[in-house]
């Protein structure tokens, strides 16, 4: 049997071979192995030159400054030093705007701040998934301190109009927090267009290795924001430890590459998922989630109405799709980010993501809908 279609990029892509390739040559005893930390020889001087080319290659893609790029473990972490740490720096005073339908990882610490007394806004997304600068606008007070939303939405590829938003709030003199997970390295996310005082990232999702990212830390706020691990002073106090070698020349490389790719590779893409949903859309009670127009290409969220998504998971074995969020499928709970949008208990336990990406090829595209539309008709035969 062939192994499944991978279509869950928007959970994890697979790690580039030239990054891997990048990678391999920092984990051999005549590698770059030193901890790039150790100023006295050139094994840590060679540590430290490929650390700061990493930097380098991210700062590029972001059109920031390599000295406005915080080194992470992930875009969880990024977003738990952007949302706690302006607000540490503030003693847990003042208002904080964010949405419903944001990541577990936004999410869980603005409530972990709202059980410390910050005042915390909860907008609601449209039916389309986004939230609109007038929702922001109204919801501002007088000590409104930071904003935090989505670039992209991980479930449903919803783009939020953040440029717009940013451009206000700079204006506003109220902090920008945008957690880019799903839109570094795919769509524009130059930090002077977003006006992103701080931006989350994460390499996984971006053809480099897992457990490593980056919060974009604007150098004007960079006083503003609090460290949440202590202990060494690395990364200008923000963020101490030790510093992976091979994971940031893999996340480096991988924005390097996503830099040099990413017009052509999202047309590439976006085709494929145009064909994909042409392939299934005249289907009985199959709808499309969200509002194509503002939908990052490598998204496509499908309500099959009347099937049970998690059936529909398992009996679709000739692709690799998941209901939404990693975190959210091993519960059996309707998503929430389909839910806010307005839809129904029912409508959200009959959809399902679909999400492409570099390797995704025509002849995979091709199979999936043959597979979805054999399978969905047996279903709904039964
Ligand atoms: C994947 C993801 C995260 C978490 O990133 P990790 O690096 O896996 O911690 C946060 N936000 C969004 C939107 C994501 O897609």
């Amino acid at each position: 049997m062939n192994a499944p279609v991978y279509l869950d990029y928007a959970a994890t892509t697979p790690v580039d071979p030239l990054v891997a390739e990048a990678m391999a040559a920092c984990l051999t005893t005549e590698g770059t192995f030193a901890n790039p930390a150790s100023r006295s020889h050139i094994y840590g001087w060679q540590a430290e030159e490929k650390v700061e080319a990493a930097r380098a290659q991210v700062a590029t893609l972001l059109a920031a400054d390599p000295r406005e790029v915080v080194w992470t473990s992930g875009a969880t972490e990024s977003n738990n030093l952007a949302i706690k740490g302006v607000f540490e720096a503030q003693d847990f005073s003042g208002h904080l705007i964010t949405c419903v339908s944001e990541h577990k990882a936004v999410i869980d610490p603005a409530k972990w701040l709202e059980a410390k007394g910050v005042a915390v806004t909860w907008l609601k997304p449209d039916s389309a998934g986004c939230v609109s600068l007038a929702q922001v606008q109204a919801a501002r007070r007088p000590d409104t301190r930071l904003v935090s939303l989505m670039h992209v939405n991980n479930e449903t590829g919803a783009i939020n109009p953040v440029s717009e938003i940013g451009a206000w709030c700079r204006a506003e003199n109220i902090l920008m927090h945008v957690d880019a997970a799903q839109s570094t390295g795919k769509l524009d996310v130059s930090v002077g267009g977003l006006s992103a005082d701080l931006l989350s990232m994460s390499a996984h999702k971006f053809y480099g290795p897992k457990g490593v990212g980056a919060l974009y830390v604007r150098r004007a706020i960079a006083h503003q924001l609090k460290a949440q691990i202590h202990g060494g002073g690395h990364e200008r106090g923000l963020r101490s430890g030790t510093l992976a070698t091979h994971q940031l020349v893999g996340i480096g490389v991988a924005a390097q590459l996503c830099h040099a790719q990413r017009v052509d590779e999202m047309a590439r893409i976006g085709n494929l998922r145009n064909q994909l949903w042409d392939g299934i859309a005249d289907l009985p009670d199959v709808r499309r989630n969200g509002a194509p127009a503002s939908v990052s290409p490598t998204h496509l969220n499908v309500c099959f109405g009347g099937l049970d998504g998690e059936a529909l998971l398992l009996s679709l074995r000739d692709i690799a799709i998941s209901s939404g969020s990693a975190c959210t499928s091993a519960s059996m709970e309707p998503s929430y980010v389909l839910k806010a949008m307005g839809m129904s208990d029912a409508d959200a336990h009959s959809s399902v993501r679909m999400s492409l990406g570099r390797f995704t090829t025509q002849a995979d595209v091709a199979r999936a809908i043959a597979h979805i539309r054999t399978i969905v008709g047996q279903l709904q035969a039964a």
